[in-house]
């Protein structure tokens, strides 16, 4: 018996990376989670494999988010395979670089979109189906912490995800419901292709105390806590999970 046996999770952009991590992770605790993707199916269905080859029950979903009717798309995907759910990551993201005076209107927007918009029509219209006693996991990022000139647009939109966690959390406590957020430092991903590039990899390790950069692994197990019972008294929080990022500064 895994600590989500008999529990439901829907991980957003549960078919690389970050989301991919935990949807194994969930798989392995017992949930049959649903693996949300874009565009990327081979991948999804990748995940959705090596769930099951570990014992676990998976299903891939499909829903382009950052669209009008995202959300909706998201939940009737979801419905086709599930009765309700019980632990929802928000993991979904896009990287939006820039500084102020080079972020576009329609940069600013679609970063917004995905990271925030997103996210919150995802909860909203998913309050229907999430049970009471259930999880929310937003993947928010290190780069609230302290300032990212180069990355303007994202490090608001994870802001407003951060708020979002808060606000949810005291507006879901009547049910049962935990609302947290996780903050992950950098982190190995197809989010950063600079990561080929040895000096850029180093530099970033650098950060952390670790002196290492992150692996989609290190954030799966934080959000594994937070989904399960042992957390039950946390809520409305940030967990940084960036190797100790920037203690130093
Ligand atoms: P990634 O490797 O690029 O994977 C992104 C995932 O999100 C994929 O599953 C992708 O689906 C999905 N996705 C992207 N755009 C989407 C859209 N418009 N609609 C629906 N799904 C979409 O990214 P990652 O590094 O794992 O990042 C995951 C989350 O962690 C993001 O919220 C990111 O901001 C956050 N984060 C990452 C880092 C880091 O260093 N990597 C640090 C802090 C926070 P497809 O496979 O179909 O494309």
């Amino acid at each position: 018996m895994g600590k989500l046996t008999g529990r439901t999770a829907l991980v957003t952009g549960g078919s690389r990376g970050i989301g991919r991590a935990i949807a194994q992770r969930l798989g392995s605790e017992g949930a049959l989670v649903g693996v949300h993707y874009a565009s990327n199916e081979a991948a999804a269905k990748e995940t959705v494999t090596a769930i099951e080859e570990a014992g676990g029950r998976a299903f891939a979903i499909r829903a382009e988010l950052g669209v009008p009717g995202d959300a909706d798309a998201l939940w009737a995907a979801f419905d086709a395979h599930a009765d309700g759910v019980d632990v929802l990551v928000n993991n979904a993201g896009v990287a939006g670089p820039g500084r102020i005076h080079e972020v576009t209107e329609a940069d600013y927007d679609r970063v917004f979109a995905v990271n925030a918009k997103a996210p919150f029509f995802i909860v909203q219209k998913g309050l229907d189906r999430l049970r009471d006693g259930g999880r929310i996991v937003n993947v928010s990022s290190g780069v609230t912490k302290v300032a990212f000139p180069d990355m303007t647009s994202y490090a608001a939109s994870k802001g407003a995800v951060e708020v979002l966690t808060l606000t949810l959390a005291q507006t879901l406590g009547a049910r049962g419901i935990t609302v947290n957020a996780v903050s992950p430092g950098t982190i190995e991903t197809d989010i950063h292709p600079w990561m080929a590039i040895p000096e850029a990899k180093a530099r970033a390790a650098a950060f952390s105390v670790f002196d290492r950069v992150g692996q989609p692994g290190d954030v799966a197990d934080v959000v594994a806590f937070l989904a399960s019972d042992d957390a039950r008294w946390v809520t409305g929080q940030n967990i940084d999970v960036s190797g100790g990022s920037g203690l130093g500064i």
